[in-house]
């Protein structure tokens, strides 16, 4: 380089310098004047704090020190999601400027907010080094901000409340309507609840859980502050206090408060008028409708009589000698007395009926929609026996006894007045009868009556009495004209009345129990018959016996059965037990389990009157039934080509196709012998092969018969 090159080289590298210079303090004043203003920092590529300002500082309370080789997560306030940072890094790190507000938390845990923006630095190759973070504090703006939006928000919702609050909504509903509105209004969708505390009461919208709204409450109890004054609820979150001005607050207060009264006043006089209603109908130491009432369920019920065309029954209950136990004991023993009373016999009529105090020791109940009328006589008969039991009145115990009166609507009286009089005659010659018995207006039904009484006596001693017999009827095969079967059919002989049928007095034994020990004497009797006539007739000779449902609760004494067959060394299938229908859609377990040891045990089941019940055949394969019995309602009338024919083929057809064989009871004439025959009928029973005959007749049967009949 020549000295003159030199020389401009020189300058050269003056004046670059010179113009660097003035750049940088140009720069230097720029940075300056940002930073009376602006936060500025530098942070590494990992957003670890190099460089900040004095502003930086100023705003978010920390010192140099406390920030330079800090993390720039010390700031975050958490308000952000996390996409929103995602975002900014990956604006950054592409190179680009990221602008956004973004809240930060000051080192005394303030929120501040900046508007905020980030510069990738760069180096000569274009590769990123660092990023320039400038912002400007816009803290106050924003609660201006949200302080307008609110108000704005609270002008538009309160309007609405207003509006709403000038219809009469009760004040829950109104609460709800609160939390509506607040909810547009703010355009937030998790608004729950709103709340309003006056004079000491709560209302809210009551929308979301109690918890919430106790918790709730609790704050509002805590706080003064808010005491009295609409508070909102965002689902899962802290509460939110609405700023009202005061004269609104007083609105709501005086409106709230009119309705309140309104309504409090709508209740107490509802209130009033049930408890007058209440004391016109009801009988205050009983609790039970009185004779006003009565009068006006007895006349619906009438209606409702003619309408379903069954009938109605009135039984008025009289205590005997009640005036003794007032007299003996006292009024207010008397009281209890009358009060036990009601209950007892509330306890002894069916939901839907209707018991009645007349007054004094009166009471009356109404059985409505008789369809069976051994109702009457079973609630009678239970309602004498619960009246007869002791009565504790404090320290002493009382006896009484009860006269009862029935009536029949419309058999007896078709007005309701005339119906009363007539169960208070027939109560009358309860009384004359000598007290403690029931007697129906009626002289042919108090004659069934006092039949079926002496009936259920003579039916408790006839077992120790030795008046029950076994007879048996046979059952043929069809196809052979063998007897291969017996039904075991139980006779009573009364003393004096002769052979009693047992469609007579089984029912009654039914009703009363007596059937469970009834149907075991029989069980004996027949399973003693079946081990003779196995020796002296066939070996697989069976006899089938008839068990009632009601055998069937009483659980416990089949094993006493299955002893008793093995005891006289008898297999289980030399005994057949024929069931109803209906008891196969019994669900008691009881049931279904004896039902299954019966299996167990070998001893078959045959299923009796099929046809006239339920005919479930589901349940047919479900308890491995063996026998169908078609009920001889279907053979009575049994000629070629009839309904019944049809319906008997189809059922030999079905019982087959499940593995059943059938018997056909009623069997009387050759015609239907043969018709049953040709379907393919296993078995007959009736009166064309013998009518039930007492055991040695029978065996008489099955000695003659070793010849086909
Ligand atoms: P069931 O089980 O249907 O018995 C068949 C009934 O039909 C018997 O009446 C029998 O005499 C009658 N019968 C048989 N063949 C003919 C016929 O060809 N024509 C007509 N019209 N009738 C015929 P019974 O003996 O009067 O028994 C009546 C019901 O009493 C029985 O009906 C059964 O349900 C019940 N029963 C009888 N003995 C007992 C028993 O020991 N225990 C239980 N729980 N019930 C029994
Ligand atoms: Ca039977
Ligand atoms: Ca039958």
């Amino acid at each position: 380089m020549s000295p003159e090159e030199k020389i401009n080289a020189d300058q050269e590298e003056r004046l670059c310098y010179m113009a660097l210079e003035n750049r940088s303090r140009e720069l230097a004043a720029y940075i300056e004047a940002i930073g009376q203003l602006a936060l500025v920092s530098v942070t590494d590529r990992n957003g670890r704090i190099l460089q900040t300002n004095a502003r930086f500082c100023e705003v978010s309370g920390y010192s140099e020190a406390e920030l330079i080789s800090q993390d720039h997560h010390i700031l975050n306030s958490g308000t952000h999601p996390k996409e929103f940072f995602a975002e900014m890094w990956a604006t950054i790190e592409h190179g680009d400027n990221w602008h956004r507000e973004i809240c930060n938390y000051s080192k005394s845990g303030a929120p501040y907010w900046l508007d905020s923006t980030i510069v990738p630095l760069k180096d000569d190759d274009g590769q990123i080094t660092r990023y320039l973070s400038i912002s400007i504090d816009i803290t106050e703006r924003k609660q201006a901000d949200k302080m307008l939006r609110r108000r704005l928000k609270e002008i538009t919702c309160l309007h609405s409340i207003r509006r709403d609050m000038e219809q009469e909504l009760p004040p829950d509903e109104c609460c709800q309507r609160i939390a509506v509105h607040l909810r547009d209004a703010m355009q937030f969708p998790e608004i729950a609840t709103a709340v309003i505390k006056l004079d000491g009461r709560h209302f809210t919208s009551g929308k979301y859980s109690q918890n919430l709204t106790h918790g709730l409450q609790a704050q509002i109890i805590a706080n003064d502050k808010v005491c009295g004054w609409l508070q909102v609820f965002y689902h899962e979150s802290k509460p939110f206090l609405l700023p009202m001005e005061q004269d609104l607050i007083d609105t709501i207060r005086n409106d709230l408060g009119k309705w309140l009264e309104r309504m409090q006043a709508e209740a107490e006089r509802k209130e009033n008028e049930a408890l007058v209603w209440w004391q016109a109908n009801f009988d205050p130491l009983t609790n039970l409708p009185n004779r006003r009432m009565f009068y006006d369920r007895l006349e619906q019920e009438m209606k409702k009589s003619d309408r379903s065309g069954l009938p109605l029954a009135l039984l008025l209950f009289d205590l005997d000698h009640f005036k003794q136990i007032n007299d003996t004991y006292g009024h207010a023993a008397g009281d209890m007395l009358l009060q036990d009373a009601a209950r007892r016999l509330g306890g002894c009529v069916r939901g839907s009926d209707i018991v009645a105090r007349l007054g004094g020791d009166e009471f009356i109940v109404i059985l409505s929609e008789l369809a069976d009328p051994n109702t009457v006589e079973r609630i009678t008969q239970d309602a004498l026996h619960k009246l007869a039991e002791p009565f504790q009145l404090k320290n002493e115990v009382a006896y009484v006894s009860t006269s009862i009166g029935i009536a029949f609507y419309p058999a007896d009286a078709t007005d309701s007045s005339a119906l009363l009089k007539s169960a208070d005659q027939a109560m009358y010659t309860a009384k004359n009868q000598g007290r403690n018995c029931y007697s129906y207006f009626t002289a042919s039904l108090q004659q069934a009556a006092y039949a079926r009484m002496r009936l259920i006596n003579d039916l408790r001693g006839a077992l120790a009495g030795d008046q029950f017999r076994v007879y048996y009827q046979p059952i043929v095969e069809l196809a052979t004209g063998v007897i291969h079967k017996a039904e075991a059919l139980v006779r009573w002989q009364h003393p004096t009345r002769g052979l009693v049928s047992p469609a007579e007095f089984i029912p009654i034994a039914e009703e009363t129990g007596m059937i469970a020990d009834i149907g075991d004497w029989v069980f004996h009797e027949v399973a003693r018959q079946a081990a003779k006539w196995r020796t002296s007739h066939h070996a697989t000779f069976q006899i089938s016996v008839n068990r009632s449902p009601m055998q069937f609760h009483n659980d416990g004494n089949i094993h006493a059965w299955f002893d008793h067959l093995k005891k006289l060394g008898l297999p289980g299938q030399s005994i057949a037990v024929e069931i109803t229908e209906g008891l196969l859609l019994d669900t008691n377990v009881t049931v279904t389990n004896q039902l299954l040891a019966f299996r167990d045990a070998g001893m078959q089941v045959s299923l009796d009157d099929f046809g006239t019940g339920y005919s479930a055949l589901a349940y047919l394969k479900k308890f491995d039934i063996d026998y169908l019995k078609i009920d001889r309602s279907f053979i009575h009338s049994l000629t070629l080509g009839s309904n019944d024919m049809a319906l008997c083929e189809a059922i030999i057809v079905m019982a087959h196709k499940l593995g059943l064989s059938v018997i056909a009871e009623g069997v009387e004439t050759i015609e239907q012998r043969d018709l049953l025959a040709a379907a393919g009928c296993d078995y007959g029973q009736g009166y064309l092969f013998s009518k039930p005959v007492p055991a040695e007749q029978f065996g008489a049967l099955l000695q003659n018969a070793r010849q086909p009949i």
